[in-house]
C-alpha cells in the first residue's frame, strides 16, 4: 500500500482515556483514493481463497468489512456489543485493561465449515480478535484469516493467532 497513507491517519493522545494515543482513521476514509486503496489491499491477500464471509466487528469493522466483502464476493456478518443483535445470539466475554468486556454474533451467520476473513480497523491486544475467533469456531466457522488496517506491533496481538494467516497495511 502507499506508505503516503500513514499520513492520513491521525494520532489523538489521551482519547479515550490518559495514556491511549488514538489513531484517527477518519480522514483516511474522506479520501477517495486512499479509501480504495485501503480495502484492496485488505481484501488483496485472500483473494482466491474461498471466503464465504467477513466477519466485522463493532463498531469500526462496520466501516471495511462490508467493502472488503464485496471485493471477495462474500457475505458480511456483523459481531456486535452485548444487546444489539434482535435474533438468537452465541456470546462470547473476554477481558480488557480494566474489567471485562461481551461480543455477540446471530447463531445462523455462521455454519459448520463456513470460511471467514475477519476484518477490522486496527490489533493491539488481539484481544477483540481473539474472542471473535472464538465465537466463531464455536459455532463451527473455518477462520481462514484476519486482515487489519493498523497493527500496534508492540502489543504482540498477532501472537493470539498461531498459524493463523494475518495481514496488515500499516505497522506501527
Ligand atoms: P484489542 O482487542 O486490544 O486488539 O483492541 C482492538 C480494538 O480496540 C479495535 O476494535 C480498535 O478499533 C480499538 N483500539 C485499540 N487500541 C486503539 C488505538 N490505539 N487507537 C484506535 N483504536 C484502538
Amino acid at each position: 500500500m502507499n506508505p503516503d497513507y500513514a499520513s492520513l491517519i491521525r494520532d489523538i493522545p489521551d482519547f479515550p482515556k490518559k495514556g491511549i494515543i488514538f489513531k484517527d482513521i477518519t480522514p483516511l476514509l474522506l479520501n477517495p483514493t486512499a479509501l480504495k486503496e485501503v480495502i484492496q489491499d485488505l481484501s488483496r491477500p485472500f483473494m482466491g481463497q474461498k471466503i464465504d464471509v467477513v466477519v466485522g466487528m463493532e463498531s469500526r469493522g462496520f466501516m471495511f468489512g462490508p467493502a472488503v466483502a464485496m471485493e471477495l464476493h462474500a457475505g458480511f456478518c456483523p459481531v456486535r456489543k452485548l444487546g444489539k443483535l434482535p435474533f438468537v445470539t452465541e456470546q462470547v466475554s473476554y477481558e480488557l485493561e480494566y474489567g471485562t468486556d461481551h461480543l455477540e454474533i446471530h447463531i445462523d451467520a455462521v455454519t459448520d465449515g463456513t470460511r471467514v476473513l475477519i476484518v477490522d480497523d486496527l490489533i493491539a491486544t488481539g484481544g477483540t480478535a481473539q474472542a471473535t475467533v472464538s465465537l466463531l469456531e464455536r459455532l463451527g466457522a473455518e477462520v481462514v484469516g484476519l486482515s487489519f488496517l493498523i497493527e500496534l506491533d508492540f502489543l504482540r496481538g498477532r501472537d493470539k493467532f498461531p498459524g493463523k494467516q494475518i495481514h496488515t497495511s500499516i505497522v506501527y
